[in-house]
């Protein structure tokens, strides 16, 4: 009897024992499910009613972890998508927690955005405006500008947000445009550049044709002076138009040179002859070397004729009456290299990157009473890249000098016969 008690006593002890084992176990399953963690099990072997709730606990967590499978490889899938883009994108829950960014907005705003809301990742009144407007389930689409970050330029953005449906949240879609307003501007300043350029010699034109016709014909003298000055602004008006009409083409992608090996030596005297009657009339020094020993370029020959035609060109008008202009071709390891040096004043330092920008002229009184455009240097800077060249300029102890690079036709770089700028 006794026996039988305690052997009662001892299954009765196990048995709970069991059961608050079980129990600790479903309580574990229930605190990791809480915490989204679907790989925890029970696994309970026991019978009866504990038993049962781990094995449907365990059931249910099954379940969930192949929801949040499922989920997070929609997810994966969506942001390899959004990664592809060239776009930056951000979605937004309906508190305006970002839950889903790309790589190009992480690159944008310099850091991870996800979990931060959408006014902490891009700070800009406008943009918190349309967030706003879209969570109450209006689109909207706007441009603003954002600091760059890495010691980057400022952005300019466009963006285009909108309600998920059932206002679940925003989805917003940003452009980065800021290359194409730079290009706007360039472009505007161009235009504004170029009109006043030509409107210059239009208006002294018909000034003295109106002149002209108001009586000063009948001065014979005075008609041939004004005759004199019409015909000299038509020149430059003629020499602006064939300077625009060539940066055109030469600026384009399209235009493809036609590569093949050119003499430069031989290039470079005809040009210096051509421009004689120029330096004699001015009584300069010109001193040519290296004219017969150079080995022929990879170029187009008509390309590198106007490039150094222009720099001749300048190196005679800008160099004071009775000074000196030094020609010299040389050959370097896989380059040829043709110097083009002048006397004078020099240009100042601060100058010197902007000379092959288009109008820019360091002394635009001077360059205009010599018949310059200010396109010159900026046509020979499309062209070199063309032939697939390099120039640059320096000035020091009153000289002037321009180096051009063109590879040679004997050099391996030359391979390609048609250039792509
Ligand atoms: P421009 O038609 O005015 O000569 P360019 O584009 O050829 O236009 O040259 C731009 C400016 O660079 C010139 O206005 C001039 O101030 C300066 N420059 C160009 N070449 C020389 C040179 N050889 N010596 C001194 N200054 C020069």
């Amino acid at each position: 009897m006794l026996t039988g008690l305690a052997l009662g006593c001892v299954v009765g002890w196990m048995a709970s024992r069991r059961d608050a084992l079980d129990t600790q176990r479903l309580q574990e399953v229930v605190q990791a499910l809480t915490e989204r963690d679907f790989d925890r099990r029970a696994r309970l072997s026991s019978p009866g009613q504990i038993g049962d709730l781990g094995r449907s606990l365990d059931a249910l967590a099954e379940r969930l972890s192949t929801g949040d499978k499922k989920k997070r490889s929609r997810k994966d899938r969506l942001r390899t998508i959004l990664d592809a883009m060239a776009e930056a994108v951000m979605v937004t829950d309906s508190r305006g927690r970002i839950t889903l960014t790309n790589e190009v907005l992480s690159d944008l705003v310099g850091f991870d955005a996800e979990g931060k809301t959408a006014i902490e990742a891009i700070r800009h009144p406008d943009f918190h405006l349309a967030i706003e407007e879209a969570q109450q389930g209006f689109s909207g689409l706007l441009e603003f500008e954002i600091d760059g970050v890495d010691g980057r330029a400022r952005r300019v953005l466009r963006a285009s947000v909108s309600p998920l449906r059932y206002r679940q949240g925003v989805v917003t879609v940003f452009h980065d445009v800021t290359a194409e307003r730079v290009a706007d501007q360039v472009r505007r300043d161009f235009v504004a550049n170029a009109s006043h350029e030509l409107r210059t010699p239009l208006t002294a034109i018909r000034g003295f044709a109106e002149t002209l016709q108001e009586g000063a014909m009948n001065d014979p003298e005075a008609a041939k002076r004004f005759l004199e000055v019409i015909l000299r602004h038509a020149r430059r008006l003629q020499a602006l138009v064939d300077d625009l009409a060539d940066l055109s083409r030469f600026e384009g992608e399209e235009l493809q040179l036609e590569l093949e090996p050119v003499v430069a030596g031989a290039l470079l005297d005809e040009v210096v002859r051509g421009l004689e009657s120029q330096s004699k009339a001015k009584g300069l020094k010109v001193v040519c070397s290296g004219l017969d020993h150079a080995p022929p370029v990879m170029a187009e020959g008509r390309a590198l004729e106007q490039v150094l035609v222009n720099l001749v060109d300048n190196a005679i008008k800008y160099t004071p009456e009775g000074g000196e202009v030094r020609v010299n071709i040389a050959a370097e390891e896989g380059d040829v290299v043709i110097e083009v040096a002048n006397s004078g004043p020099g240009i100042p330092s601060k100058h010197l990157p902007r000379v092959f920008e288009r109008f820019y002229r360091v002394d635009a009184g001077r360059s205009r009473e010599l018949g310059g455009t200010g396109l010159g240097l900026s046509i020979v800077k499309h062209l070199v890249a063309k032939i697939g060249g390099r120039i640059t300029v320096d000035s020091a102890g009153g000289w002037t000098r321009f180096q051009l690079r063109v590879p040679r036709a004997d050099s391996p770089r030359s391979d390609t016969r048609v250039s792509r700028s």
